[in-house]
């Protein structure tokens, strides 16, 4: 059976025609790259704007009774500027038309931002000669907003498995009224995946601006590595922690089907990128840490009470209380007589006054000790499970760097060491952590 390949473009990999041209040759490169889904133009220099900010913007200026009709004009022009290099025939007026329309009679904003993929994607399969399928007749959503994933699959798949090619416009599905509903920002990394997994293709290819994932920040660490492969579950921690490669729900649905995503650069195809799949492959040399990533910003409360291990039910106290206020925590280290829960602090510092007057009256502490200005940083990677002395090698890095180390938390599938620093020694710990663990 030939193999499927779904490609997802993102918005600089579409920004403008050039750009375009370099995803069409990509795409008929290969003639297993059989569904496409497109992402709205994006930014083309740094202080350009999205198509899809314009549309949002319109939206906004049609809700205040503003004149919209500059700003549509914009994004006509810069549709039509495309449509002029591509040199094909496309009637931009009535699709802008169809948006004013809507924007005039008090549309959501979902619609309007919705048409920057719709439009893109629409020009694209013109320019390959493919065929055009609408993401709302084939991504479905409950009344509750939630994706129906029973629907969307078998729907997604009669539709798109008759067709030999297709583009699939992302970010976008309909309500069961029919309305259109988006998904968060960045979303067409999640119809990728979604479609991926309705044709149950063999690969989920995501094209854009870089030619992989980072091992770290490189805004800290000056040209951190490309990670080659990754697990979906090294994946979801380092994502966590702040490394943003893909959208946080895209792992997901190719996840539960086994399918492997890669990340591919338009505008450098010969690179192989980053390759996210279930498991490591068994011949890649073992490394102990694939990355390392993390976030500033965390407070650490930390209780403490004599003979608190004979008292059963005390942790579970205390998290409710920061349950039952809204405030998820993060981490908690226990000793035998202490338990810190770390939470973000702008959530803790809402909720601070009730959460301390509750923790004082149901647990009766000795003490409450909060510290602020934690950063917490995660070591991860699938080989610390088997390669002896990674933590010795990562708190030897940190005390050599000077840094103080003021939280020690360990996953349980020994995945990950989560250490809690200084904001402070945010940055140092970091290069300090990918010289001794990732660079040598
Ligand atoms: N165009 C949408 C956004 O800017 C969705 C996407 O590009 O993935 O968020």
């Amino acid at each position: 059976m030939n193999r499927i390949i779904t490609a997802k473009f993102g918005g600089t990999s579409l920004a403008d025609a050039s750009q375009i041209r370099k995803a069409a040759a990509i795409i008929k490169s290969n003639p297993e790259r059989r569904y496409v889904v497109a992402s709205a133009p994006g930014k083309r220099f740094s202080d350009d704007m999205k198509i899809t900010d314009m549309l949002y913007t319109c939206h906004k200026e049609s809700i205040e009774g503003k004149d919209f009709s500059e700003t549509l004009k914009k994004i006509t022009e810069r549709y039509a500027g495309i449509i002029r290099e591509l040199g094909i025939d496309f009637d931009i007026d009535s699709e802008m038309n169809a948006i004013a329309e809507n924007l005039k009679n008090g549309t959501s904003a979902d619609y309007p931002a919705s048409r920057g993929e719709y439009i893109n994607s629409k020009i694209i399969a013109k320019f390959l000669g493919w065929e055009f399928v609408d993401a709302s007749e084939i991504i479905f959503f409950t009344d509750n907003g939630t994706l129906n994933e029973a629907k969307t699959f078998s729907t997604a798949e009669e539709r798109l498995l008759a067709l030999e090619y297709a583009v699939i416009p992302g970010f976008y599905g309909s309500l069961p009224d029919g309305s259109i509903k988006t998904f968060s920002r960045g979303g067409s990394d999640v119809t990728g995946s979604i479609i991926a997994r309705s044709v149950n293709a063999d690969l989920y290819e995501n094209w854009t601006d870089v030619s992989g994932m980072l091992s770290a920040d490189p805004r800290i660490v000056k040209s951190p590595k490309t990670i080659e492969n990754i697990t979906y579950t090294e994946l979801r921690e380092l994502s966590y922690m702040g490394a943003s490669v893909l959208h946080e729900d895209a792992v997901f649905p190719v996840r539960k089907a086994g399918i492997p995503i890669n990340i591919r650069n338009t505008n450098s195809p010969d690179d192989n990128g980053t390759m996210i799949a279930a498991s490591l492959p068994k011949d890649i040399k073992r490394r102990a840490v694939t990355g390392i990533a993390g976030r500033k910003g965390f407070t650490s409360i930390r209780v403490e009470k004599s003979m608190m291990n004979g008292e059963t039910g005390f942790g579970a106290k205390l998290l409710y209380i920061f349950a039952d206020n809204g405030v998820p925590f993060e981490h908690c280290p226990t000793g035998i007589d202490t338990i810190s829960v770390i939470v973000n602090t702008a959530m803790f510092e809402s909720k601070r006054e009730i959460i301390l007057r509750l923790i004082k009256n149901d647990l009766n502490p000795d003490y409450i000790t909060i510290e602020k200005n934690l950063s917490a940083i995660a070591v991860v990677g699938e080989g610390m499970v088997s390669t002896k002395g990674t933590a010795a090698k990562l708190f030897r890095a940190l005390a050599d760097a000077g840094v103080n180390v003021r939280m020690i938390d360990q996953g349980s599938d020994e995945l990950n060491i989560i250490v809690g620093v200084d904001d402070d020694d945010y940055e140092k710990s970091i290069c300090a952590l990918y010289d001794a663990m990732i660079k040598e």
